[in-house]
């Protein structure tokens, strides 16, 4: 029997748009499978341990919201998160978690506040809101799942340092910046998007590629997924294309 563990990290604080339905997506997927998963809601003075769970899931919030959490991540969970990270542990992040996982978010008075610094990224506000449906093409699946679909809602322009590959290519929509052609971010085996919650229910194939890896990291015998039905999911996918 395969067991994973699902630590969501400020759950009542970081989930602006949905975003457990990409959580929900994670879990259910293992459970179809007879997958073992348990999800472990981990928030403000809440002790972390990377080493009991296999992956890290952070959703979006609102400058209020990540304000809140910068104090609590500097208390402690931001080593916890650099360590899950350098260790290859799943982490999918979201938007606001996604930029908090950066060197430094500035807003739009040019004033800055330090963020975890896990990923060589960073975080410039702007006085526009980067809103609408998303499209972006990723290299780490097949020709006929590549073409991901999401919802972004940011004002945050986000730029990547050297040692971070963008998640994929914008074909419709802003992404990290609505300049550089980017979406999302990829370290090791962190993925972080500014996609929301309907992200994973809606691009089965990305979903799957995360509890593939997060499989392999602990059971590095493991043999492949079950295939499943993806008759719904496709259509909700492709049910905006022209
Ligand atoms: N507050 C951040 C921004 O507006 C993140 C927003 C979000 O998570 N939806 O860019």
């Amino acid at each position: 029997m395969y067991e994973l563990k699902i630590c969501h990290l400020y759950p009542d604080l970081m989930r602006s748009s949905g975003d457990r339905g990409s959580l929900i997506a994670l879990y259910k997927r293992c459970q179809w499978r007879g997958i073992e998963v348990r999800v472990s809601n981990i928030s403000i003075n809440d002790p972390l341990n990377y080493n009991d769970y296999d992956i890290f899931f952070i959703g979006g919030g609102q400058a209020f919201e990540q304000s809140i959490i910068k104090e609590d991540l500097n208390e402690g969970k931001k080593h916890e998160i650099i360590e899950a990270i350098e260790a290859h542990k799943i982490f999918f992040a979201v938007c606001g978690g996604f930029q908090l996982l950066g060197k430094y978010y500035r807003n739009s008075s040019d004033q800055e506040t330090e963020c975890i610094g896990a990923l060589d990224i960073w975080t410039h506000e702007c006085d526009t809101r980067l809103v609408g449906n998303l499209v972006f093409e990723v290299d780490f699946l097949s020709e006929q799942d590549k073409s991901l679909r999401g919802f972004e809602n940011h004002s945050g322009k986000i730029y990547l340092g050297k040692g971070v590959k963008p998640l994929g290519q914008i074909v419709t929509g802003h992404g990290n910046n609505g300049q550089d052609g980017h979406e999302g971010a990829r370290y090791k085996n962190t993925f972080c998007t500014n996609s929301h919650g309907s992200l994973l229910p809606t691009n089965p194939a990305f979903t799957d590629h995360l509890i593939m890896l997060s499989l392999l990291n602990k059971y590095p015998d493991f043999q492949g997924l079950t295939p499943l039905n993806n008759e719904l999911e496709n259509r909700a996918r492709t049910q905006g294309d022209g």
